[in-house]
């Protein structure tokens, strides 16, 4: 086991990425602190966990209170005496308006993704710190996302905070080495997840259905353009990633922003990136030059 007998709290662990996470990190041994809103979706994780041989407690966190965080760190080292690993991965998902949009939604929803996506992180790395330091050793993860890399339209708030993670995991990589703390980042490209989507969030499920529904292969179609390895990935492509900096398999490793998106962020992109118009345009005349290259054997 990789983390056997290790002390983990991990931020969202109600649900998609960090409940996968935090199963992953009990399946290798660690006790984990589960820490998200959603008590009832924490419970039956903790249930299936121990169901599994594994150890977990849940703490009620909302991770945009000060108190709150100060309080899931406390009820950590109460449990169970130490904290060797903290995920930030709680996400407040999406953005999705223009920067000028007049809806005043707009400006409470960029407070809501600084507040989760940025300062909750910090408030992670604040509390949780001054236990590792006593116990001269730590990881801690943060997950960005390819958006910290590159931009979208009307992802302003969303692509800072991730960028923001990115740099916030490098500084505290600096200031913690001596403390043999080492502070790493994931930056997840796709991810199949039950929520999370712009459009769920900002127009509700009857519209996202609608625009799933018409807009499926349109999506997919971009992903192809886009995307060197053509799938969806999974939660646990990023707990497998996550166990790695946990262990001491990781223990020259900080500072680092591992990127787990099937090859997106390294491809250049095709104009598909930028206007859809163009993308499907651009499909409907590679099918005959396709055929054409065919047929010149
Ligand atoms: P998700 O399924 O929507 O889960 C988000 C988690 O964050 C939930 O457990 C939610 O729990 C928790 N959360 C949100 N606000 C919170 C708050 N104020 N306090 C405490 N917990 C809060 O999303 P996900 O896809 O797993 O995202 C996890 C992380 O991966 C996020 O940081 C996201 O930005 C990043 N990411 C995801 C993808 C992707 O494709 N899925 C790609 C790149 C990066 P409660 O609602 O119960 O509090």
């Amino acid at each position: 086991m990789r983390l056997k007998d290790k002390v983990a709290i991990v931020t969202g662990a109600s649900r998609g990425i960090g409940a996968e996470i935090a199963s992953m990190f009990a399946a290798e041994g660690a006790r984990v602190v589960l820490a998200a809103r959603s008590m009832e979706e924490m419970e039956q994780l903790r249930q299936s966990i121990s169901r599994q041989g594994g150890e977990s407690i849940c703490v009620s966190t909302d991770v945009r209170s000060r108190e709150s965080m100060k309080n899931m760190v406390k009820t950590a080292c109460d449990a169970y005496g130490a904290i060797d690993i903290l995920v930030n991965n709680a996400g407040y998902p999406m953005f999705g308006y223009a920067v000028d949009d007049e809806d005043e939604e707009a400006e409470k929803r960029y407070e809501a993704i600084m507040e989760t996506n940025v300062r909750g992180y910090w408030y992670g790395a604040r509390f949780a710190v001054p236990y590792m330091k006593e116990g001269n050793r730590g990881s801690i993860i943060n997950i960005s996302s390819v958006r910290g890399h590159l931009g979208l339209a009307n992802e302003t708030a969303y692509c800072a905070a991730k960028g923001a993670v990115k740099m916030m995991t490098k500084a505290l990589a600096v200031e913690l080495a001596p403390y043999n703390i080492r502070v790493n980042c994931i930056s997840p490209g796709a991810i199949q997840v039950k929520v999370g989507h712009w459009v769920l969030s900002r127009y509700g499920q009857e519209i996202y259905d609608e625009y799933v529904e018409k807009f499926r292969d349109v999506h997919l179609l971009g992903m192809e353009c886009n995307q060197p390895l053509h799938m969806i990935g999974e939660p646990r492509d990023i707990g497998y990633t996550a166990v790695y900096l946990a262990s001491e398999e990781a223990r020259f490793v900080t500072g680092s922003d591992i990127v787990v998106d099937g090859g997106l962020t390294s491809l250049l992109p095709e104009p598909g990136a930028l206007d859809m118009e163009t993308l499907v345009a651009l499909h409907g005349k590679q099918g005959p030059m396709n055929q054409w290259f065919q047929s010149l054997g």
